[in-house]
């Protein structure tokens, strides 16, 4: 059986109100051996509360909600970024357009929307790493790497990434070499940043295509680098 979205929030709810009813805790020795579901995190409650209420009034369409959300979670993400920097290491002249206009470069491959308009893209050297982050929220390049992993997102890593950005990568496994330059981008709502990584060695001979597999998501935020024979994706 498929659960939706929207239906796993909605037992959520009924699930967490039974929760919070003292007649319905558990009872001391809950002795029988079925599972129990674990609730929604508090964000994803406090959604399902919001969406409710602008549905009821009819403020928003909840097919146009899932739509949206669908957008993001299949068909917008970095696979979309990855083509990006693929077509920068095969093509100068485009990684220039890149580098110069990130929003005109990245529509060239057809990828544009209000998120897509604020994006500077930060090339990674032999001597200059680029890193990414959002200390206030979340702000992200959505269009090109759709949406932000959790750790992103995380309180730690807001925090650190500015601090001891050194520390951060050793700790995601990216130990970089000391007489490399650390640059920090601090995103915000106008402002978003995507990483071009190096193009790594012994790629030379490969098509755009096969390239594009190589980029990760992490690479394109810059807490990895990119590997020749990683596969594509990110989780
Ligand atoms: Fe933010």
């Amino acid at each position: 059986m498929t659960t939706t979205r929207r239906g796993l929030l909605g037992a959520g709810l009924v699930a967490a109100g039974a929760a919070v009813t003292p007649s319905l805790a558990p009872a001391q020795g809950h002795d029988h051996d079925h599972d129990h579901q674990d609730l929604p995190s508090d964000p994803a409650l406090r959604v399902k509360a919001l969406e409710s209420l602008l549905v009821a009034k009819g403020l928003v369409d909840p097919a146009a909600l899932d739509a949206l959300v669908d957008a993001y979670e299949n068909k917008i993400g970095p696979q979309n970024g990855a083509r990006v920097i693929a077509r920068a290491w095969v093509d100068p002249e485009y990684k220039k357009r890149l580098l110069d206009n990130g929003p005109a470069a990245i529509g060239e491959l057809g990828y544009s929307g209000s998120q897509g308009a604020e994006i500077r893209v930060v090339e990674n050297t032999r001597k200059v790493h680029n890193l990414v982050v959002c200390t206030l929220c979340s702000c992200y390049p959505w269009v090109v790497l759709g949406l932000p992993p959790v750790w992103y997102k995380s309180a730690p890593y807001r925090s650190r990434a500015v601090i001891d950005p050194r520390g951060v990568l050793r700790e995601l496994g990216l130990e970089l070499p000391p007489d490399v330059e650390v640059r920090v981008w601090d995103s915000t709502a106008e402002q978003r940043y995507l990483v071009l990584p190096e193009r790594p060695s012994g790629t030379e001979q490969l098509s755009e295509d096969v390239l594009t597999k190589l980029v990760t998501r992490d690479c394109m935020i810059g807490v990895a680098k990119v590997v020749a024979q990683k596969s594509a994706g990110g989780v």
